[in-house]
């Protein structure tokens, strides 16, 4: 499964923005552990640039994600502008507006913009550091604006689905079997027990040109498609995921899009 750094926002002697005694650097934290547990809780391999109330740099934290050989960079924030209470919503920064980052942002957006945030869409910020200096897809989820009064209610009387829906968002981008492509190929030891992994199968063609625009529709929609050539067939499938709940809620939104899917399973290095 893939190694994801999580960068709390700020920290130490570095508050954020601060809104009538909230501190930006308390709400990234709190957020940014829960959202690393759950992601934990899901298979994947968590990395922190901190858990307690220390200052780094953005540079020392993003070459901290890349002394870990970490496959995804995700930094959290609240967001605050000159005037309170005159902005609000969510919002997730990259480097370049597109390629995984792109696909992770709006995912993040998206799971959001369904608990009712305004959704302020993906943003270019190629001079931040911690997405400049990362060598792996990263992002910067602002959390709502931590001078709205309306959006800190949100964050406290809804941070648990807020975290969820953050996890989800990244979990429902990742793609496990691009970003661990080395743990697939190897062959298979005798005697080491199965390690499930499940994929889904939305189609498959004869002829790859219909594999590709299928393909592209399911890019188009952030999801973590790919082709597979196998038993003269080009399968195009999506996944892959270490938890079957995890491939069934995945299946499910592809269900809900019209496609007729399946899920396969095998043991990494098999399937
Ligand atoms: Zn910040």
């Amino acid at each position: 499964m893939a190694r994801i750094v999580i960068d709390p926002g700020h920290g130490g002697s570095d508050s954020g923005a601060v809104y009538e005694g909230r501190r930006e650097k308390d709400d990234n934290l709190r957020l940014a552990l829960r959202v690393g547990e759950i992601l934990e809780n899901n298979g994947a391999d968590i990395v922190y640039t901190r858990t307690t109330d220390v200052y780094n740099t953005p540079f020392e934290k993003a070459m901290m994600g890349n002394n870990a050989d970490a496959d995804y960079f995700i930094s959290f924030h609240r967001n605050a502008l000159p005037t309170p209470n005159t902005g609000t919503g969510i919002e997730t920064l990259v480097f370049s507006n597109q390629g995984e980052a792109a696909n992770i942002a709006s995912s993040i957006n998206a799971e959001l913009a369904e608990l009712g945030f305004t959704d302020r869409g993906v943003i270019e910020r190629p001079n931040l550091v911690v997405l400049r200096r990362t060598r792996m897809p990263a992002v910067l989820v602002e959390a709502g604006f931590i001078d709205n009064e309306a959006d800190n209610a949100k964050f406290d009387a809804e941070f648990e689905q807020i975290a969820q829906a953050i996890a989800d968002g990244i979990l429902n981008s990742v793609n496990v079997a691009s970003t661990s492509a080395m743990v697939y190929d190897l062959p298979f030891p005798p005697g080491r027990p199965c390690m499930p992994l499940f994929r889904i199968q939305v189609a498959a063609y004869i002829n790859y040109n219909n594999a590709a625009a299928t393909l592209d529709n399911l890019l188009a929609q952030n999801l973590p498609a790919f082709i597979i050539r196998e038993d003269e067939l080009y399968k195009v499938q999506v996944g892959a995921y270490e938890i079957l709940d995890n491939a069934i809620r995945m299946e499910r939104r592809l269900r809900e899009a019209g496609y007729n899917t399946f899920i396969v399973s095998g043991c990494q290095g098999r399937l």
